[in-house]
């Protein structure tokens, strides 16, 4: 297999640190032609810069997660979001002067669990939704305990380059997304996941993509998660679609050269 991607991860992640040379060369042995590796913030926006300027098949994807507007720690296993005060419109702004160096925008959406102001997240979440509209770039969309939300805010966009990153809403939800014409991904973990496997058979093979996320939802219990290992996505994808795992890697690569 020659053209696996991985259309999203966190290689700025401090479990990556010394270890990128070795984790992209895994990489490239394995079989990847992409590497979407995604910032959360300004520090890792930078950092995201960066690591896709070193590595020919990292690209890069720029956003501000949705609780990044939160001023406490949040610990999300080895990757505490730290408070963070910046100024959103000039992290927008450096996202828009950096447009020729990346392929998206995100990660970016709405997450309900921390208790942050609904409205400041919407707030947040429109202003990266226009900028993918204006720089006609895709969109990574992060969800959680707000889905339908996520889902109503983007039927306002006239962008259909829209990437649900680990669903986990409602089969309801899941329905409209596929009757929208958007992506979804499938991460390392549907191994184990029912959810992932109920949308691996939904969606068409025309709308699907894989990734680890990695460092986090490994396919493997006891080991960190990384790029390489997004082979095990595809495979499952393959098994549950009844396709060949040929067949199955060039159509999501076509997707990609669709989209990207
Ligand atoms: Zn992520």
């Amino acid at each position: 297999m020659s053209l696996l991607i991985d259309i999203h991860c966190h290689l700025d992640h401090p479990l990556f640190e010394g270890k990128l040379d070795e984790t992209i060369k895994n990489a490239e042995k394995a079989g990847l032609k992409v590497v979407l590796t995604a910032g959360i913030n300004p520090e890792t926006n930078r950092k995201t810069l960066e690591i896709a300027e070193k590595y020919d098949i990292v690209k890069a994807a720029l956003g501000i997660y949705p609780v990044q507007t939160l001023q406490k720690e949040i610990e999300t296993g080895s990757y505490p979001l730290k408070p963070n005060i910046f100024d959103i419109d000039e992290e927008i702004e450096f996202m828009r002067k950096n447009k020729n160096k990346i392929s998206a925008i995100g990660e970016c959406g709405l997450d309900y669990s921390q208790n942050e102001d609904p409205k400041k997240q919407k707030d947040l979440f429109l202003k990266q939704i226009s900028l993918a509209e204006k720089t006609k770039k895709p969109i990574i969309v992060h969800s959680r305990k707000a889905e339908a939300d996520c889902v109503d805010i983007l039927e306002t966009s006239k962008s259909k380059k829209i990437i649900m990153h680990c669903f986990s809403g409602k089969k309801s939800l899941v329905k409209k997304i596929d009757d929208n014409g958007w992506f979804m991904t499938l991460p390392t973990n549907i191994v184990r996941s029912h959810q992932f496997q109920f949308i691996a058979e939904y969606l068409p093979i025309t709308q699907l993509f894989c990734e680890t996320d990695s460092p986090y939802l490994s396919p493997f219990k006891d080991k960190r998660n990384e790029p390489s290992f997004v082979i095990e996505a595809y495979k499952k994808l393959a098994e549950i679609k009844k396709m060949e795992l040929k067949e199955v890697v060039n159509n999501v690569w076509m997707n990609w050269q669709r989209v990207f």
